[in-house]
């Protein structure tokens, strides 16, 4: 008779994103009778991860069904993740939240050696997130992600019907980071006093332009009038700045080194293609968010096999969908809390952020009841098996990619290496 006990257990360290071996243990430690290791693992192969994937599946499928109510099509953020340290990423996951309720719709995890190489996880990512709403038959108008090339070179060839914006957050940290390299040259610092209100700009235009993408490049370029204190005859879309009179700035003078650097960066080839695409239509900042939220299910510096993974990204997106629109929260009195923080770089300057009602995990319940029921029909670790064994595309894993010497031979070189006097 397999005992309940260590099921629930080992469903509670899972479900709470807790590592197996630290938690066991922590127990044996404390001189609490549990588990091994390996008993863990078959538990959770053959019972908590088929549970999370039933689960999720389901609550996916109730999101679903809820947007072909509305019957509207769904305007689509989407980012990567690298699901492990360093450029020799082993996992990439892909991501879509619907950005109007910020809910994360799918995600795919990808193995490195299903693809070329690691860079090409991200597309494939996203393909199978889009296979996967098509498949489900969600009609889809937008699509905002950041600049990777191969995703927009795939947008524009295979997927013309989708709308592709660009994440502005991604384009003004790019052109900030661009500016902030220039000032430090010789006879450039002024562009570093403006920085700031350039990388602004980039927002301000996006946000006023309503997509029209001409619109957004006139505005964009005429940064490079307004720094010389010139503030219209910009072009025929935007004549002239929409700010009123301006206080004497530093203002950079046309034609300074200065400023012939700040116009290769402003009418950067790519940056002037790119700029017309600028989203207005939401941002993927939320993801961003979410993310934050699988590294505390699958930190990257531990290794997971592929199955593992996935049910804790699955995880993070189960607790990240049911908390993401939480209320702000309120004292006694009615008043909104605001929690202050005054981080390193602000140089002593403030951040107010929105203290939120407490987090809610409605999501345990429905995970432990989907243990206890594939527990109760197959009450033994061979009808489990059985019952697992349905074929599911799984990638190889990754040291079966390679020919691995003998490891006789790795223990030899290890030994010769230690001895070689
Ligand atoms: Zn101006």
């Amino acid at each position: 008779m397999m005992p309940w006990g260590n099921l629930i257990v080992a469903a509670a360290i899972l479900f709470s994103g807790c590592s197996p071996v630290k938690a066991i243990n922590f127990l044996n430690f404390a001189g609490i009778r549990c588990f091994s290791y390996r008993t863990y693992n078959a538990l959770q192969q053959l019972y908590l991860v088929p549970a999370i994937e039933q689960v999720w599946q389901q609550k996916q499928q109730e999101m679903f069904e809820e947007i072909k109510k509305k019957d509207h099509a769904v305007k689509l953020g989407g980012d990567a993740r690298c699901c492990s340290p360093g450029h020799t990423a082993k996992f990439g996951s892909y991501s879509v939240m619907d950005l109007n309720t910020s809910k994360v719709l799918d995600i795919q995890l990808v193995q490195s050696n299903e693809v070329q190489n690691s860079y090409h996880m991200e597309l494939e990512g996203l393909k199978r997130c889009l296979g996967k709403l098509h498949q489900e038959e969600i009609q889809i108008s937008h699509l905002v992600t950041d600049r990777h090339s191969q995703v927009k070179a795939y947008m524009k060839r295979d997927q013309p019907q989708i709308v592709h914006m660009f994440d502005v957050w991604h384009v003004a940290k790019g052109v900030y980071k661009k500016l902030e390299t220039l000032s430090k040259k010789k006879n450039c610092e002024l562009v570093g006093a403006w920085a700031h209100s350039i990388s602004n700009h980039i927002y301000w235009c996006a946000a006023s332009s309503d997509g029209n993408g001409e619109l957004i490049l006139e505005k964009w370029v005429s940064i490079l009038n307004h720094v010389t204190d010139v503030h219209e005859g910009h072009g025929e879309l935007y004549p002239r700045c929409l700010h009123g009179p301006v206080d004497d700035r530093q203002w950079i003078r046309r034609g300074s080194k200065a400023f012939l650097e700040l116009e290769t960066v402003v009418r950067g080839r790519m940056l002037l293609t790119d700029i017309k695409q600028l989203s207005h239509v939401g941002q993927t900042s939320c993801l961003e968010a979410f993310h934050k939220v699988v590294c505390s299910f699958a930190p990257k510096a531990v290794h997971f096999f592929y199955i593992q993974m996935q049910a804790r990204i699955y995880l993070a997106a189960l607790h990240f969908n049911e908390n993401v629109s939480r209320p702000q929260s309120r004292t006694r009195e009615g008043e909104k809390q605001y929690s202050v923080s005054y981080p390193k770089g602000r140089h002593g300057e403030g951040v107010a952020k929105e203290v939120k009602v407490d987090q809610t995990f409605n999501y345990i319940s429905d995970l432990m009841d989907a243990v206890v029921d594939l527990r109760t029909v197959n009450d033994s670790y061979s009808k489990a098996r059985d019952a697992i064994n349905l074929p599911r595309r799984l990638p190889e894993p990754l040291s079966q990619s390679t020919p691995k010497p003998p490891k006789h031979d790795t223990i030899q070189k290890h030994v010769t290496r230690f001895n070689d006097n």
